[in-house]
Protein backbone atom coordinates (compact mmCIF):
# COMPACT_ATOMS: atom_id res chain seq x y z
CA UNK A 1 0.00 0.00 0.00
CA UNK A 2 1.47 3.12 -0.86
CA UNK A 3 0.36 6.69 -0.47
CA UNK A 4 1.00 9.93 -2.54
CA UNK A 5 -0.03 13.83 -1.86
CA UNK A 6 -1.14 15.96 -4.36
CA UNK A 7 -1.20 20.14 -2.91
CA UNK A 8 -4.18 22.51 -3.39
CA UNK A 9 -2.28 25.76 -4.85
CA UNK A 10 -2.93 29.67 -4.54
CA UNK A 11 -2.06 32.28 -6.94
CA UNK A 12 0.16 34.64 -4.86
CA UNK A 13 0.28 37.71 -7.68
CA UNK A 14 -0.36 37.86 -11.78
CA UNK A 15 -4.63 37.60 -11.95
CA UNK A 16 -5.84 36.86 -15.31
CA UNK A 17 -2.80 37.11 -17.19
CA UNK A 18 -2.46 33.62 -18.53
CA UNK A 19 -4.34 34.23 -21.15
CA UNK A 20 -2.73 37.21 -21.47
CA UNK A 21 0.49 35.96 -22.25
CA UNK A 22 1.72 37.21 -19.20
CA UNK A 23 3.32 36.16 -15.99
CA UNK A 24 1.88 34.58 -13.18
CA UNK A 25 3.19 33.41 -9.25
CA UNK A 26 1.26 30.84 -7.99
CA UNK A 27 2.86 28.32 -4.99
CA UNK A 28 1.72 24.53 -3.88
CA UNK A 29 0.18 25.09 -0.34
CA UNK A 30 0.74 22.32 2.36
CA UNK A 31 -2.76 21.01 2.45
CA UNK A 32 -4.43 18.91 -0.62
CA UNK A 33 -5.63 15.46 -1.59
CA UNK A 34 -3.96 12.03 -0.47
CA UNK A 35 -4.18 9.10 -2.52
CA UNK A 36 -3.94 5.34 -0.87
CA UNK A 37 -2.98 3.20 -3.68
CA UNK A 38 -3.79 -0.23 -3.40
CA UNK A 39 -2.75 -3.19 -6.07
CA UNK A 40 -5.51 -5.73 -7.43
CA UNK A 41 -5.09 -8.75 -9.03
CA UNK A 42 -7.50 -8.30 -11.43
CA UNK A 43 -8.13 -6.07 -14.31
CA UNK A 44 -10.15 -3.59 -12.67
CA UNK A 45 -9.81 -0.14 -11.28
CA UNK A 46 -12.22 0.97 -8.23
CA UNK A 47 -12.04 5.19 -6.95
CA UNK A 48 -13.53 5.90 -3.53
CA UNK A 49 -13.12 9.45 -2.05
CA UNK A 50 -13.50 9.59 1.86
CA UNK A 51 -15.40 13.10 1.04
CA UNK A 52 -17.67 11.99 -1.73
CA UNK A 53 -20.43 8.67 -0.82
CA UNK A 54 -20.17 7.67 -4.51
CA UNK A 55 -17.64 5.32 -6.19
CA UNK A 56 -16.72 3.91 -9.15
CA UNK A 57 -14.99 0.34 -10.48
CA UNK A 58 -14.18 0.03 -14.25
CA UNK A 59 -12.69 -2.40 -16.25
CA UNK A 60 -9.66 -1.36 -18.11
CA UNK A 61 -10.53 -3.59 -20.73
CA UNK A 62 -13.97 -1.30 -21.06
CA UNK A 63 -14.34 2.25 -23.19
CA UNK A 64 -14.03 5.12 -20.44
CA UNK A 65 -15.98 8.47 -21.65
CA UNK A 66 -17.22 11.54 -19.89
CA UNK A 67 -20.33 10.77 -18.05
CA UNK A 68 -21.98 13.51 -15.58
CA UNK A 69 -23.34 9.87 -13.72
CA UNK A 70 -19.59 8.96 -12.88
CA UNK A 71 -19.88 12.79 -10.36
CA UNK A 72 -16.14 13.39 -9.29
CA UNK A 73 -15.00 10.39 -10.30
CA UNK A 74 -15.01 11.78 -14.31
CA UNK A 75 -10.88 13.78 -13.12
CA UNK A 76 -9.67 10.36 -12.49
CA UNK A 77 -10.89 8.67 -14.98
CA UNK A 78 -10.31 11.49 -17.39
CA UNK A 79 -6.94 10.43 -16.69
CA UNK A 80 -7.32 7.07 -17.12
CA UNK A 81 -8.72 7.00 -20.24
CA UNK A 82 -6.11 9.29 -21.59
CA UNK A 83 -2.71 7.24 -20.20
CA UNK A 84 -4.61 4.19 -22.06
CA UNK A 85 -5.10 6.08 -24.77
CA UNK A 86 -1.36 7.02 -25.24
CA UNK A 87 -0.20 3.75 -24.44
CA UNK A 88 0.95 3.96 -21.23
CA UNK A 89 0.91 0.81 -18.72
CA UNK A 90 -2.29 1.77 -16.08
CA UNK A 91 -2.24 -1.25 -13.23
CA UNK A 92 -5.20 -2.44 -11.80
CA UNK A 93 -5.94 -1.09 -8.21
CA UNK A 94 -8.03 0.43 -6.19
CA UNK A 95 -7.25 4.45 -5.29
CA UNK A 96 -8.72 6.02 -2.13
CA UNK A 97 -8.76 9.67 -1.58
CA UNK A 98 -8.98 11.90 1.28
CA UNK A 99 -8.80 15.36 1.54
CA UNK A 100 -8.23 18.75 3.66
CA UNK A 101 -8.78 20.84 1.38
CA UNK A 102 -12.15 22.79 0.21
CA UNK A 103 -13.61 21.47 -3.13
CA UNK A 104 -14.68 24.10 -5.80
CA UNK A 105 -13.11 27.01 -4.26
CA UNK A 106 -10.52 28.06 -6.64
CA UNK A 107 -7.58 26.13 -4.54
CA UNK A 108 -7.27 23.89 -7.27
CA UNK A 109 -9.11 20.41 -5.85
CA UNK A 110 -9.55 19.33 -9.37
CA UNK A 111 -5.77 19.95 -10.64
CA UNK A 112 -4.89 18.18 -7.37
CA UNK A 113 -6.96 15.34 -8.37
CA UNK A 114 -5.68 14.77 -11.99
CA UNK A 115 -1.77 15.19 -10.94
CA UNK A 116 -2.23 12.93 -8.19
CA UNK A 117 -3.90 9.99 -10.04
CA UNK A 118 -1.58 10.25 -12.65
CA UNK A 119 1.25 10.47 -10.53
CA UNK A 120 0.09 7.65 -8.93
CA UNK A 121 -0.22 5.31 -11.78
CA UNK A 122 2.68 5.91 -13.50
CA UNK A 123 4.83 5.80 -10.53
CA UNK A 124 3.83 2.18 -10.32
CA UNK A 125 6.06 1.73 -13.25
CA UNK A 126 8.47 4.53 -13.89
CA UNK A 127 10.70 5.92 -11.17
CA UNK A 128 11.03 9.38 -12.36
CA UNK A 129 8.13 10.83 -13.67
CA UNK A 130 8.24 13.97 -15.76
CA UNK A 131 6.75 16.73 -13.69
CA UNK A 132 6.49 19.27 -17.22
CA UNK A 133 5.24 16.29 -19.23
CA UNK A 134 2.81 15.81 -16.49
CA UNK A 135 1.19 19.07 -15.64
CA UNK A 136 0.55 19.53 -19.64
CA UNK A 137 -1.09 15.65 -19.64
CA UNK A 138 -3.63 16.66 -16.69
CA UNK A 139 -4.31 20.55 -18.09
CA UNK A 140 -5.08 18.68 -21.53
CA UNK A 141 -7.48 15.98 -19.55
CA UNK A 142 -9.47 19.14 -17.81
CA UNK A 143 -9.74 20.66 -21.32
CA UNK A 144 -10.77 17.91 -23.30
CA UNK A 145 -12.45 15.23 -21.29
CA UNK A 146 -13.93 17.15 -18.28
CA UNK A 147 -14.21 20.24 -20.24
CA UNK A 148 -13.04 22.80 -18.44
CA UNK A 149 -11.03 25.44 -20.75
CA UNK A 150 -8.43 26.52 -17.96
CA UNK A 151 -4.53 27.41 -18.60
CA UNK A 152 -1.74 25.83 -17.55
CA UNK A 153 -1.17 27.36 -13.99
CA UNK A 154 -2.97 25.14 -12.20
CA UNK A 155 -1.43 21.76 -12.72
CA UNK A 156 2.02 23.31 -12.90
CA UNK A 157 1.45 24.32 -9.59
CA UNK A 158 0.56 21.60 -8.11
CA UNK A 159 2.53 19.23 -10.15
CA UNK A 160 5.94 21.58 -9.91
CA UNK A 161 5.27 23.21 -6.72
CA UNK A 162 8.06 23.34 -4.00
CA UNK A 163 8.63 24.26 -0.20
CA UNK A 164 9.36 27.93 0.26
CA UNK A 165 9.09 28.43 -3.54
CA UNK A 166 6.61 30.38 -5.81
CA UNK A 167 6.83 29.02 -9.25
CA UNK A 168 7.15 32.07 -11.70
CA UNK A 169 5.32 30.58 -14.94
CA UNK A 170 5.14 32.44 -18.05
CA UNK A 171 2.28 31.90 -20.09
CA UNK A 172 3.46 33.28 -23.46
CA UNK A 173 6.47 30.42 -23.44
CA UNK A 174 5.27 28.33 -20.96
CA UNK A 175 8.94 28.60 -18.96
CA UNK A 176 9.02 28.34 -15.42
CA UNK A 177 11.69 29.29 -12.99
CA UNK A 178 11.66 28.95 -8.55
CA UNK A 179 11.45 31.99 -6.56
CA UNK A 180 12.80 31.96 -3.20
CA UNK A 181 9.62 32.48 -0.78
CA UNK A 182 10.57 31.83 2.86
CA UNK A 183 7.38 32.64 5.35
CA UNK A 184 10.01 32.95 8.31
CA UNK A 185 7.93 33.91 11.18
CA UNK A 186 4.70 34.53 8.96
CA UNK A 187 1.71 32.66 8.03
CA UNK A 188 0.03 32.08 4.49
CA UNK A 189 -3.55 32.61 5.42
CA UNK A 190 -6.06 31.14 3.02
CA UNK A 191 -9.90 33.11 3.18
CA UNK A 192 -12.79 31.41 1.60
CA UNK A 193 -15.94 33.05 0.75
CA UNK A 194 -17.62 30.25 1.34
CA UNK A 195 -20.15 31.69 -2.00
CA UNK A 196 -20.71 29.58 -4.78
CA UNK A 197 -19.05 30.72 -8.10
CA UNK A 198 -21.99 31.07 -9.70
CA UNK A 199 -21.18 34.64 -12.66
CA UNK A 200 -17.52 33.08 -13.16
CA UNK A 201 -18.00 31.03 -16.39
CA UNK A 202 -20.21 34.59 -18.11
CA UNK A 203 -17.59 37.06 -16.36
CA UNK A 204 -14.25 34.76 -17.41
CA UNK A 205 -15.46 35.05 -20.52
CA UNK A 206 -16.35 38.54 -21.04
CA UNK A 207 -12.93 39.32 -19.90
CA UNK A 208 -11.64 37.37 -22.48
CA UNK A 209 -12.98 38.94 -25.19
CA UNK A 210 -12.43 42.41 -23.53
CA UNK A 211 -8.80 41.78 -23.62
CA UNK A 212 -8.79 40.78 -27.39
CA UNK A 213 -10.81 43.33 -28.19
CA UNK A 214 -8.07 45.84 -26.45
CA UNK A 215 -5.43 44.10 -27.84
CA UNK A 216 -6.77 44.12 -31.64
CA UNK A 217 -7.13 48.19 -31.04
CA UNK A 218 -3.29 48.23 -30.15
CA UNK A 219 -2.73 45.98 -32.73
CA UNK A 220 -4.26 48.26 -34.78
CA UNK A 221 -2.75 51.35 -34.22
CA UNK A 222 0.63 51.03 -31.77
CA UNK A 223 2.36 47.69 -32.31
CA UNK A 224 2.39 44.29 -33.71
CA UNK A 225 2.69 42.98 -30.16
CA UNK A 226 0.82 39.01 -29.65
CA UNK A 227 -0.20 39.54 -26.06
CA UNK A 228 -1.54 42.27 -23.99
CA UNK A 229 1.07 41.58 -21.33
CA UNK A 230 3.48 43.49 -23.77
CA UNK A 231 1.83 46.32 -24.13
CA UNK A 232 3.01 49.81 -22.62
CA UNK A 233 1.26 51.87 -20.39
CA UNK A 234 1.60 54.87 -22.63
CA UNK A 235 -0.28 53.44 -25.71
CA UNK A 236 -3.51 53.36 -22.88
CA UNK A 237 -4.87 56.52 -25.02
CA UNK A 238 -5.80 54.72 -28.14
CA UNK A 239 -8.70 52.61 -25.94
CA UNK A 240 -11.19 55.28 -26.07
CA UNK A 241 -13.57 52.81 -24.39
CA UNK A 242 -13.42 53.41 -20.49
CA UNK A 243 -13.94 49.86 -20.20
CA UNK A 244 -11.32 48.55 -22.23
CA UNK A 245 -8.79 50.85 -20.87
CA UNK A 246 -9.23 49.92 -17.60
CA UNK A 247 -9.28 46.23 -18.32
CA UNK A 248 -6.05 46.85 -20.16
CA UNK A 249 -4.44 48.79 -17.18
CA UNK A 250 -4.84 45.91 -15.08
CA UNK A 251 -3.23 43.65 -17.21
CA UNK A 252 -0.04 45.63 -17.95
CA UNK A 253 0.27 47.26 -14.28
CA UNK A 254 -0.46 43.26 -13.10
CA UNK A 255 2.08 42.13 -15.40
CA UNK A 256 4.78 44.79 -14.10
CA UNK A 257 3.68 43.89 -10.20
CA UNK A 258 4.49 39.96 -10.95
CA UNK A 259 8.19 41.37 -12.31
CA UNK A 260 8.72 43.50 -9.18
CA UNK A 261 7.48 40.94 -6.93
CA UNK A 262 9.93 38.03 -8.15
CA UNK A 263 12.66 40.62 -8.02
CA UNK A 264 12.02 41.72 -4.30
CA UNK A 265 11.61 38.42 -2.91
CA UNK A 266 14.78 37.40 -4.15
CA UNK A 267 16.42 39.41 -0.79
CA UNK A 268 12.70 38.22 1.11
CA UNK A 269 11.10 41.72 1.35
CA UNK A 270 7.59 40.28 2.25
CA UNK A 271 7.23 43.84 3.33
CA UNK A 272 7.21 45.26 -0.63
CA UNK A 273 5.42 41.96 -1.55
CA UNK A 274 2.01 42.62 0.60
CA UNK A 275 1.92 46.06 -0.34
CA UNK A 276 2.21 44.40 -4.38
CA UNK A 277 -0.56 42.27 -3.21
CA UNK A 278 -2.62 45.11 -2.04
CA UNK A 279 -2.03 46.87 -4.90
CA UNK A 280 -3.12 43.92 -7.14
CA UNK A 281 -6.43 43.60 -5.37
CA UNK A 282 -7.30 47.18 -5.61
CA UNK A 283 -6.71 46.93 -9.67
CA UNK A 284 -9.10 43.89 -9.89
CA UNK A 285 -11.34 45.38 -7.85
CA UNK A 286 -11.32 48.77 -9.67
CA UNK A 287 -9.47 48.55 -13.35
CA UNK A 288 -10.58 44.34 -13.65
CA UNK A 289 -13.88 44.18 -11.86
CA UNK A 290 -14.18 40.55 -10.62
CA UNK A 291 -14.21 41.25 -6.89
CA UNK A 292 -17.45 41.42 -5.51
CA UNK A 293 -18.41 42.91 -1.66
CA UNK A 294 -17.38 38.89 -0.70
CA UNK A 295 -13.71 39.05 -1.92
CA UNK A 296 -13.48 42.94 -0.58
CA UNK A 297 -14.83 42.86 2.41
CA UNK A 298 -11.92 39.49 3.18
CA UNK A 299 -9.40 41.12 1.71
CA UNK A 300 -9.88 45.07 2.73
CA UNK A 301 -10.31 44.00 6.64
CA UNK A 302 -7.50 41.74 6.18
CA UNK A 303 -5.60 44.63 5.14
CA UNK A 304 -7.07 46.63 8.33
CA UNK A 305 -5.05 43.91 10.37
CA UNK A 306 -2.24 43.65 12.79
CA UNK A 307 0.59 41.82 11.81
CA UNK A 308 -0.87 41.80 8.10
CA UNK A 309 1.42 42.56 5.39
CA UNK A 310 -1.12 42.17 2.39
CA UNK A 311 -3.60 40.69 1.14
CA UNK A 312 -5.80 39.90 -2.21
CA UNK A 313 -8.39 37.89 -3.50
CA UNK A 314 -6.51 35.06 -5.79
CA UNK A 315 -7.96 33.13 -8.75
CA UNK A 316 -10.64 33.89 -11.25
CA UNK A 317 -12.85 36.31 -8.66
CA UNK A 318 -16.73 36.32 -7.83
CA UNK A 319 -15.80 34.26 -4.79
CA UNK A 320 -13.85 32.00 -4.40
CA UNK A 321 -10.30 32.63 -1.67
CA UNK A 322 -8.52 35.69 -0.62
CA UNK A 323 -4.79 35.45 0.89
CA UNK A 324 -2.93 37.25 3.43
CA UNK A 325 0.45 37.11 4.87
CA UNK A 326 0.27 37.57 8.78
CA UNK A 327 2.61 37.38 11.42
CA UNK A 328 2.20 34.25 13.54
CA UNK A 329 1.60 36.32 16.48
CA UNK A 330 -1.14 37.52 15.33
CA UNK A 331 -2.81 35.25 13.57
CA UNK A 332 -6.03 34.23 16.26
CA UNK A 333 -6.84 38.14 16.58
CA UNK A 334 -6.54 38.07 12.56
CA UNK A 335 -9.38 35.01 12.32
CA UNK A 336 -11.68 36.63 14.95
CA UNK A 337 -11.52 39.63 13.54
CA UNK A 338 -12.13 39.05 9.60
CA UNK A 339 -14.60 36.28 10.45
CA UNK A 340 -16.69 38.70 12.56
CA UNK A 341 -16.76 42.14 9.88
CA UNK A 342 -17.37 39.03 6.98
CA UNK A 343 -20.33 37.87 9.31
CA UNK A 344 -21.96 41.39 9.11
CA UNK A 345 -21.09 42.63 6.41
CA UNK A 346 -21.57 39.36 4.20
CA UNK A 347 -23.98 37.37 6.78
CA UNK A 348 -21.35 34.86 5.61
CA UNK A 349 -18.91 32.92 7.85
CA UNK A 350 -16.13 32.35 6.20
CA UNK A 351 -13.48 29.72 6.52
CA UNK A 352 -9.83 30.56 7.19
CA UNK A 353 -7.00 28.00 6.85
CA UNK A 354 -3.33 28.37 8.15
CA UNK A 355 -1.06 27.01 5.31
CA UNK A 356 2.57 27.09 4.13
CA UNK A 357 4.01 26.59 0.78
CA UNK A 358 4.51 22.79 0.29
CA UNK A 359 5.71 20.83 -2.46
CA UNK A 360 4.25 19.37 -5.58
CA UNK A 361 3.18 15.76 -5.98
CA UNK A 362 4.85 13.49 -4.30
CA UNK A 363 4.73 9.72 -2.47
CA UNK A 364 4.43 10.03 1.22
CA UNK A 365 5.85 6.66 2.62
P1 LIG B 1 -11.50 23.67 -7.69
O1 LIG B 1 -10.54 23.02 -8.63
O2 LIG B 1 -11.36 25.14 -7.63
O3 LIG B 1 -11.46 23.07 -6.32
P2 LIG B 1 -13.42 22.51 -9.46
O4 LIG B 1 -14.88 22.70 -9.62
O5 LIG B 1 -12.54 22.69 -10.64
O6 LIG B 1 -12.96 23.44 -8.25
O7 LIG B 1 -13.15 21.04 -8.92
C1 LIG B 1 -13.85 20.53 -7.81
C2 LIG B 1 -14.26 19.10 -8.09
O8 LIG B 1 -13.10 18.22 -8.04
C3 LIG B 1 -15.18 18.53 -7.03
O9 LIG B 1 -16.51 18.90 -7.29
C4 LIG B 1 -14.95 17.03 -7.21
O10 LIG B 1 -15.65 16.54 -8.33
C5 LIG B 1 -13.46 16.96 -7.53
N1 LIG B 1 -12.69 16.71 -6.29
C6 LIG B 1 -11.85 17.56 -5.67
N2 LIG B 1 -11.33 17.02 -4.54
C7 LIG B 1 -11.83 15.78 -4.45
C8 LIG B 1 -11.68 14.69 -3.52
N3 LIG B 1 -10.90 14.79 -2.45
N4 LIG B 1 -12.37 13.56 -3.76
C9 LIG B 1 -13.17 13.48 -4.84
N5 LIG B 1 -13.35 14.44 -5.73
C10 LIG B 1 -12.70 15.58 -5.56
MG1 LIG C 1 -10.51 23.29 -10.75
Amino acid sequence: MKQYFAPGRVNLIGEHLDYNGGLVLPAALTIGVTATFIPRNDNRIVLRSATHSFSKEVSLDDEIVFDAKNDWTNYPLGIIAQLLKENHSVPACEIVYESNLPEGSGLSSSAAVEVLTAYALLSQAESNVNLVWLANFCKQVENDFIGVKCGIMDQYAVALGKKDHALLLDCNKVRHEYIPFELGDYKLMVMNTMKPRSLIHSKYNERKSECEAALHIIQTTKSEIENLCEADMFWLDVLTDEVLRKRARHVISENLRVKEAAKVLEWNDLSTFGRLMNASHTSLKNDYEVTGIELDTLAETAQEQKGCLGARMTGAGFGGCAIAIVHQSAVEEFKNKVQEKYLLVTGLHCEIYETQIGDGVHQIN
